[in-house]
């Protein structure tokens, strides 16, 4: 048996000429939790294409969603953001991650920080009836250098709160905070400096970071996870793994060549 399923394209969306997002089918022996990421890739040359890719979906759903970044010169993405509907994607059978509930110490708000593509795990969280059930409070931090980056924004603020099953919910707990970096918008500045500053928690009507009330999960660039580790090492936060549950969860958005 491969170790791919082939996935038939169902979707494709272009938010910026760097970033797109996609959906394809879903086979039923696929697996995974809110929050894992798989292989997902073409195949190039008779051979499988493979990368990391964190899925949007939540895993109840019949579908599988994906947020791309666009690398002109990737030798993935170069190709992949060329997908249209009903063309193939190879699906990895097993999905991995740290960003699982498991691994976090019981608290009232959990803290979903997310830079560029960093943003895809989460959207899987937030759509988590589970996360709703641990937490009084779930914050999604989405940190961009544009407002036209923040992928998924109108569905967090608009479709989400209304949904059918989770709406009430959603609406009493779900926080959504978008920051940019590069131009005018309601919230600015980079999710460390926010945190730091205090500004993300007043700006919220939330206290300051504490041990006893806070969780935070993190997905982004490798210098944004670098800064927080540091911020966290300051605050003694312990991390979280499968064995041994912490105060916080680390994910990379991708890796630096
Ligand atoms: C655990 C994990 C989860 C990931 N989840 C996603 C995801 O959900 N969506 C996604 O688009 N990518 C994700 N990535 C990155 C992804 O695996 C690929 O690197 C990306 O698709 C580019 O592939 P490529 O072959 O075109 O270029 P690569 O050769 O893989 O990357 C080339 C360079 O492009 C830059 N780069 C790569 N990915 C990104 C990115 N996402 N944002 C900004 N710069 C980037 C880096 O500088 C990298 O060195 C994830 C990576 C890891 C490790």
């Amino acid at each position: 048996m491969s170790n791919f399923n082939s996935e038939t394209v169902l979707s494709v969306h272009h938010w910026t000429d760097r970033l797109f997002s996609f959906t394809t089918t879903r086979d039923k022996s696929f697996r995974f939790k809110n929050g894992q990421f798989a292989m997902i890739g073409l195949e190039v040359d008779g051979r499988p294409l493979m990368r990391a890719y964190s899925m949007v979906s939540a895993d109840y759903d019949e579908t599988l969603e994906f947020l791309s970044i666009k690398v002109p010169d990737g030798p993935l993405t170069s190709r992949l953001q060329y997908i249209k509907v009903d063309d193939q994607i190879l699906v990895g059978r097993k999905s991995v991650g740290t960003l699982l509930q498991d691994s976090l110490l019981p608290a009232k708000h959990l803290y979903l920080l997310g830079t560029g593509t960093g943003l895809a795990p989460f959207m899987s969280v937030i759509k988590d009836p589970d996360a709703y059930e641990r937490y009084e409070k779930i914050i999604l931090v989405h940190g961009c250098r544009d407002v036209s980056e923040l992928a998924y924004a109108d569905f967090i603020t608009n479709d989400w709160p209304n949904n059918e099953f989770f709406g009430d919910q959603i609406r009493e707990k779900l926080l959504y905070y978008p920051t940019v970096t590069r131009e005018a918008f309601r919230n600015q500045g980079r999710i460390t400096d926010l945190i730091t500053s205090g500004k993300l928690f007043s700006d919220l009507g939330l206290p300051p970071a504490n041990l006893d009330d806070d969780r935070f999960m993190l997905c982004g660039s490798p210098q944004f996870l670098t800064d927080m580790r540091e911020i966290f090492e300051n605050m003694k936060c312990i991390e979280g793994s499968h064995t041994t549950q912490g105060h916080f969860v680390i994910e990379k958005a991708f890796v630096e060549k």
